[in-house]
């Protein structure tokens, strides 16, 4: 077995190739096919006339410094599959191109394509609507959108590329594609689009994966397009997607998974056998991400590769941002190179990063390099997101012991945690020392784990157990209304899982990775019967946007918040400085407990901007002596214009 001990510094030095051409680069005139392959003795290419029948020619390549084996073909090559057949040590593997930016059906073979023909019309006018005052991002499944019979889309479209894009004959989006514009969020995050392998791209539309098990790092999904046979549908129809989205004022977040393939026998690894993998001392794989296998993030083909990708996904797509799913195992080095070469071609800020900063297991990392955890944030670019769990186990309890509650169903002792959220833990936490709130993610659900409802069900059962799922309960409601005031009224990124609005159930599977499009899909029946607390998120967001203190993303910005009290187990209250001409200030507080709590202002005039009912309001508080009465497990925000005597 090799257990790639070579694959160090000096063999990187030797052999690493910093070109971005790698892969097939196909004009009407030529086709240049270029693959890394530093072991290898001998490199052939295959072409194809589709995606299954056999080849009609094949061409050995050349082989050039650093490891490059290359070939030209003159003509119009544009629709022609190849794959390779690459012979390292003796061994001969049949793969296609791990640099590839098209492929056939279920992604076995490439595909030639020149990208300049695969864009819909406009592409090239496309561009992501201004940079919003705030950050709200939407988890969305591409599938999950418009299955339901009532999202709105035709039947042959849902769950589609296409659904994004289709409309009526007046010109009217289906009722999903409404939804998600009306509901007022910034960036839709949708999970993998690229090429994955779980899901059979000549099988029927009952699959469901949740994607992340990448097989063409460089490809969209076949099934989530009109015709997988074709390499370039499905590079067009996801085009369109980002394109109506961008249409719709949202901008588009990509969630790519970096560190694991689907399998360890991957184009990446009969291309360059044992070097895009991490393995222990004893030869064993690494298995850090839970699905068998971990890329070697930290050698230098490992991560060109990744920088490539991500370039390549935000020139050639109009990406906006990229989730990278277990952050943690990749490296500090890694993700801020990531994020300095975004800001060097698109301009600083322009393209948003975020994480998740931890990982499944211990991963050997290679040796001189920091993995991406939640305690290397102080080595991070300030910009580069995580996802908070701490604020998310606090405001609704721990993700994984279902019954154990958090602050807005039951918990008792967090008022200080949630108060710490607030400032997006700008005090720091044990290890986690973010240096500004920018590098947190606040949220409560995400496709992992229950969703809010679920949680909330769960930890309070009605009469008997009875667990409130499918129908709607006024206790549960409250709870949810609080907690979404909660993450709203905390300094950081704002991110929630699509559904989240009206309260999604998954009848508490909590891992429906693969489970049925019927458990997994957003009921747009249920958007209508939860019409209030969509209203309710409807508001808060709005609301947010207009909140400058807590918008603010500077490292000082923690310094807005003020006066942070528990006033009891349940209770905690705080003080935002706006800035602004007139010095406004803000005044919140949440109730969890099952009783009114009455709270004294500062002097002055006050209005109820926000209550547990209604999150857009501009009632003057009449009250004596400033006392205000916040209901029981509600939230409210009050405004001071002008401070007395300024
Ligand atoms: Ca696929």
């Amino acid at each position: 077995m090799d257990k790639g001990t070579h694959y160090n510094k000096e063999f990187d030095r030797r052999y690493a190739y910093e070109g971005c051409d790698l892969g097939c680069t196909c004009t009407p005139d030529r086709a240049v096919f270029k693959l890394w392959s530093p072991e290898a003795a001998r490199v052939e290419l295959f072409l194809y006339r589709d995606g299954d029948a056999p080849a009609y020619a094949s061409r050995v390549l050349e082989q050039e410094e650093q490891g490059i084996w290359a070939l030209t073909l003159e003509g119009d090559c544009h629709g022609v599959y190849y794959d390779y057949e690459v012979t390292v040590a003796g061994n001969t593997a049949r793969t296609a191109d791990p640099y590839a930016s098209a492929c056939g059906c279920n992604g076995a073979r490439s595909m030639a394509v020149d990208l300049s023909r695969t864009d819909p019309e406009g592409f090239e006018e496309d561009a992501a609507p201004p940079l919003p005052p705030e950050n709200i991002i939407y988890e969305l499944h591409v599938k999950d959108f418009s299955h339901h019979p009532d999202s709105g889309v035709p039947e042959e479209l849902r769950g589609r590329f296409k659904a994004f894009a289709w409309r009526d004959q007046a010109g009217r989006p289906p009722l999903c594609m409404e939804h998600l514009k009306g509901l007022g969020v910034t960036h839709v995050q949708l999970l993998p689009i690229y090429d994955f392998g779980s899901v059979d791209e000549t099988g029927d539309g009952g699959q469901f994966n949740w994607g992340y098990d990448p097989m063409n790092y460089n490809v969209p999904e076949g099934s989530y397009s009109t015709d997988p046979c074709d390499g370039a549908v499905r590079i067009r129809e996801c085009k369109e997607m980002i394109q109506a989205l961008h249409r719709s004022g949202l901008r588009v977040v990509m969630d790519v998974v970096y560190n694991h393939t689907y399998a360890a026998d991957s184009w990446l690894e009969r291309s360059a056998p044992g070097y895009y993998y991490r393995r222990w001392a004893d030869g064993t794989l690494s298995n850090g991400s839970g699905c068998g296998n971990d890329i070697a993030a930290g050698r230098a083909m490992v991560d060109n590769y990744i920088l490539h990708s991500v370039l390549y996904w935000a020139r050639e797509y109009h990406i906006d941002g990229f989730r990278f799913d277990l952050m943690g195992l990749l490296t500090v080095e890694l993700m801020n190179r990531i994020q300095w070469a975004l800001d060097a071609v698109f301009g600083k800020g322009e393209k948003l990063i975020y994480g998740e900063p931890w990982r499944a297991a211990d991963s050997p990392m290679e040796p001189g390099t920091i993995s991406a955890m939640k305690d290397s944030a102080p080595r991070l670019d300030p910009r580069i997101g995580m996802f908070c769990d701490t604020t998310r186990d606090a405001i609704k309890g721990d993700c994984f012991h279902c019954e154990q509650p958090g602050f807005v169903n039951g918990g008792s002792g967090l008022g200080e945690t949630v108060l710490c959220a607030v400032s997006g833990w700008m005090g720091g936490v044990g290890d986690f020392k973010p240096l500004a709130c920018s590098q947190i993610v606040n949220y409560v659900s995400a496709h992992d784990n229950y969703t809010l409802w679920d949680k909330l069900a769960l930890c309070s059962p009605g009469p008997g157990g009875a667990l409130a799922y499918e129908g709607s309960r006024a206790d549960l409601l409250a709870q949810n209304k609080l907690a979404a005031f909660i993450y709203f009224t905390c300094q950081g990124n704002l991110f929630l899982q699509a559904g989240e609005e009206f309260g999604r159930t998954k009848l508490g599977d909590h891992n429906s990775y693969r489970s049925p499009p019927e458990v997994n899909r957003l009921d747009w029946h249920r958007a209508w019967t939860f019409g209030g607390l969509t209203d309710y998120y409807r508001q808060l967001i709005r609301l947010r946007k207009s909140l400058p203190g807590l918008c603010d993303k500077r490292p000082e910005a923690g310094r807005r918040i003020v006066k942070a009290n528990v006033h009891r187990d349940g209770v905690v209250s705080f003080q935002v400085e706006e800035g602004g001409p007139c010095g406004e200030r803000l005044f919140v507080a949440y109730n969890a407990t099952s009783h009114d709590y009455a709270i004294q202002l500062p002097s002055g005039r006050w209005t109820i901007r926000a209550d547990g009912v209604n999150a857009d309001q501009h009632e003057p508080l009449i009250a004596h002596g400033n006392w205000v009465t916040v209901h029981p497990r509600s939230g409210m925000l009050l405004m001071q214009l002008e401070r007395p005597g300024a």
